[in-house]
């Protein structure tokens, strides 16, 4: 388990802000927001015309008006040029994802130079797009309802057709989601992303919350170099560095083997038992 605030520390270290590595928190906070409010949210990778990198931070969401608004957008388009395709390069962010970018712009603002609060970016209302080949596709977007602020940010298309006011949904799916998974630890549901929110908010972990915690490969923080301590000091040792690598799994693996566990080199609760770990 890595916690968001790890990953964010991570990522400043590292000089890359990765926002898909929050992707299973992220896909949490959208299916909450859709039991929240019933299908305010709709996929449309599957739109002809849209191609898909696949990438983990991308959420292929947007709200059913600016769906339908780019699904004309994509017809017009397909019907001039039967080759073209839409690359996305962003389209729905978790106030997870924007939570990241505005903790790393304060933190450091060469790495990211301008970054919403979380709650007040239009990405987060399920109604933007950034389009990679926005030259080829401004003209059918515009005759379809999106609009374009100018060469600012140019990849960047907003639609804001029977829409939904939205802009505290994301912070109140959060806060509701946190409130199962810490029902000793609850917090107000007021849709307001304030200091209480951002502090739970980087105590999350970044595969979304679960029932047990497991440690694994591309995981860091803290617990994560005590385990490497605890292997170290029963005689797998290993880099002591906070980061989950090959050396830390293959050294599980023995541990794993050494007890009799299933030795798939995964940290879950009976190998942080036998290691002498609790949380
Ligand atoms: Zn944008």
């Amino acid at each position: 388990m890595t916690t968001v605030k790890e990953a964010i520390e991570a990522m400043i270290r590292e000089r890359n802000v990765e926002t898909g590595r929050v992707s299973g928190l992220s896909r949490q906070i959208i299916a909450q927001m859709n039991t929240l409010q019933t299908g305010i949210l709709v996929n449309f990778e599957s739109l002809p015309g849209i191609n898909s990198s696949g990438e983990a931070h991308l959420n292929l969401y947007l709200q059913a008006g600016a769906r339908e608004a780019l699904r004309a957008a994509l017809r017009s388009g397909i019907a001039q040029q039967p080759s073209l395709r839409m690359t996305i390069n962003s389209a729905f962010r978790t106030v997870a994802q924007q939570h990241i970018l505005y903790r790393v712009y304060q933190r450091d603002p060469k790495l990211i130079p301008l970054a919403a609060k979380p709650g007040n970016s239009n990405h987060e209302d399920g109604l933007a797009i950034d389009v990679n080949n926005y030259n080829a596709w401004k003209t059918y977007l515009l005759a379809n309802g999106w609009q374009w602020l100018g060469g600012n940010d140019p990849v960047h298309f907003f639609n804001t057709n029977g829409r939904d006011d939205i802009s505290t949904l994301g912070v109140k799916a959060f806060q509701s989601l946190w409130n199962r998974y810490n029902p000793t630890d609850r917090m107000t549901v007021d849709g307001n992303f304030g200091d209480q929110t951002a502090a739970k908010m980087d105590r999350c972990p970044i595969r979304g919350f679960s029932v047990v915690s497991v440690f694994r490969l591309g995981d860091n923080g803290a617990v994560v170099t005590r385990i490497q301590q605890h292997l170290t000091n029963v005689g797998f040792s290993v880099p002591i560095n906070g980061v989950f690598d090959d050396k830390t799994k293959a050294a599980v693996i023995k541990f794993q083997l050494k007890q009799g566990l299933a030795a798939d080199g995964d940290v879950g609760p009976m190998t942080l038992k036998l290691l002498g770990i609790r949380l």
